[in-house]
């Protein structure tokens, strides 16, 4: 019975690191050889870097290739429609096309073969068996359709677990279903369990009592802060266990096991992951404790394959051994280089300034909201900050004092709290908007 094994995929979670590094070597000269064949933007940008598909020779060689930047793909997406230069297949082949919505207002269209959508089905189900979800969850789905997290639906079909799509913006049918259908484990975002507790509450609904078992969140950092998850563990009786993918490279690839110290990368045979310096490039050991900007390139992707694509993504290497078994290495997504401040030299993230801020509940609630009045990167301090203080806070000039100390004790910068009363920031159904711009 599939449903009492600790994996999903036994084998490949479960390589040794000479195997993988043999897997990955192989494949990686098979998709090269792909690449170079069939997708002109790679073709291009190999023709202008001067180097030869062939001079690559183990997955180490990887790093003679040139990085491939989020603004190259929107360029290919705009120079050949509808799926870009960097597309290596015609039409007749995609069966499925997503798009992200993107800030420039033009969306990036990322398409699938049958094989690529196999593929990301395959990591998935790696990701959501790690995380918990078994063939007997029933699984509500607040999830749009045309996003890349839609390829999550068939996945949960396809691990057992019962599929029940909700959409995003209905919460009262994503509460019928756990009334009515028993349904008992949510994939969502980190911030839609923190919505669903204050729905609750407004609705006077016990979320304690709903028989949630397990929470699966993702598509933005925050679902491993600690005060945060057990905010909710204890809210909801339930386990919460964060995943991640990424939009343009492939839907899930990450997942926390049950000992819950960083997500292990699942998606080694298919996809290769390397930690760079953000300002260098420069390649860094995997080691616990290495933080730096997540670099994918595809193994097997039909459509539009990736070499060395650019995620903006910052994590931390949080182990590279764990008791479960797995031996994909951990991490923990930090945050987003669109979303990092400079603040006197010092880079900071709102999802870390929320990590520190969070430790000290229970005198707040762990909702904070940061104000900046100049564009980012660069702010001037004091940083503005207001944060949310429990019921149970009574000095509070004495909290803002320790909130600013432990902030500039902690992340090096000098912060300006404002503290605001529970209930008084907004929570977010999708994801959470830790940063306010003034100007
Ligand atoms: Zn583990």
């Amino acid at each position: 019975m599939k449903g009492h094994r600790p994996f999903w995929n036994e084998k490949m979670e479960t390589l040794s690191l000479d195997e993988f590094h043999a897997v990955q070597s192989l494949a990686l000269k098979k998709e090269l050889a792909y690449v170079d064949r069939h997708s002109r933007f790679y073709q291009d940008k190999f023709k202008a870097a001067e180097i030869s598909v062939s001079e690559i020779r183990t997955i180490d060689d990887l790093k003679l290739l040139p990085f491939t930047e989020k603004q190259e793909l929107r360029d290919s997406l705009a120079r050949q429609k509808p799926l870009g230069l960097h597309a290596a297949v015609s039409m007749d082949a995609v069966i499925r096309v997503y798009s992200t919505s993107g800030t420039t207002g033009v969306p990036t269209y990322i398409g699938l073969t049958r094989n690529d959508r196999l593929v990301w089905r395959e990591s998935a189900n790696r990701a959501m068996w790690a995380c918990g979800m078994r063939p007997g969850h029933i699984v509500p789905l607040p999830i749009g359709t045309f996003f890349i997290a839609a390829s999550y639906g068939e996945a949960i079909e396809h691990l057992g677990a019962t599929l029940v799509p909700v959409g995003v913006g209905a919460t009262d049918r994503l509460l019928s279903a756990v009334a009515n259908l028993g349904a008992n484990f949510i994939l969502s975002t980190a911030s839609f369990p923190f919505y669903l507790m204050d729905y609750c509450r407004k609705k006077g609904i016990s979320h304690l009592t709903l028989g949630i078992k397990g929470f699966m969140v993702g598509g933005e950092p925050g679902g491993s802060i600690p005060d945060l998850r057990k905010q909710v563990e204890d809210g909801f009786a339930a386990v919460v266990q964060e995943t991640m993918g990424n939009g343009d490279m492939m839907g899930l690839m990450w997942g926390e096991c049950e000992y819950k110290n960083g997500m292990h990368f699942l998606g080694a045979d298919t996809c290769h992951a390397e930690i760079i310096h953000p300002e260098t490039g420069e390649v860094l050991d995997i080691e616990t404790g290495v933080t730096g900007e997540l670099v994918y390139t595809s193994l097997n992707r039909e459509c539009q394959p990736l070499i060395r694509f650019r995620t903006r993504d910052h994590v931390e290497v949080t182990q590279t051994q764990c008791a479960c078994g797995r031996t994909g290495f951990c991490i923990r997504c930090i945050g987003r280089t669109d979303d990092m401040m400079i603040i006197s030299g010092v880079n900071v993230y709102p999802s870390a300034i929320r990590d520190v801020v969070s430790s000290l509940a229970p005198l707040v609630t762990g909702e904070i909201l940061i104000q900046v009045d100049a564009p980012l990167p660069s702010v001037k301090p004091p940083l503005k900050i207001k944060v949310e203080h429990s019921v149970s806070a009574t000095s509070l000039d004495a909290l803002k004092t320790r909130l600013q100390d432990l902030l500039r004790e902690k992340l090096i910068f000098s912060s300006d709290i404002t503290l605001v009363p529970p209930g008084t920031l907004p929570k977010y159904e999708y994801k959470a908007k830790l940063v306010e711009k003034t100007f």
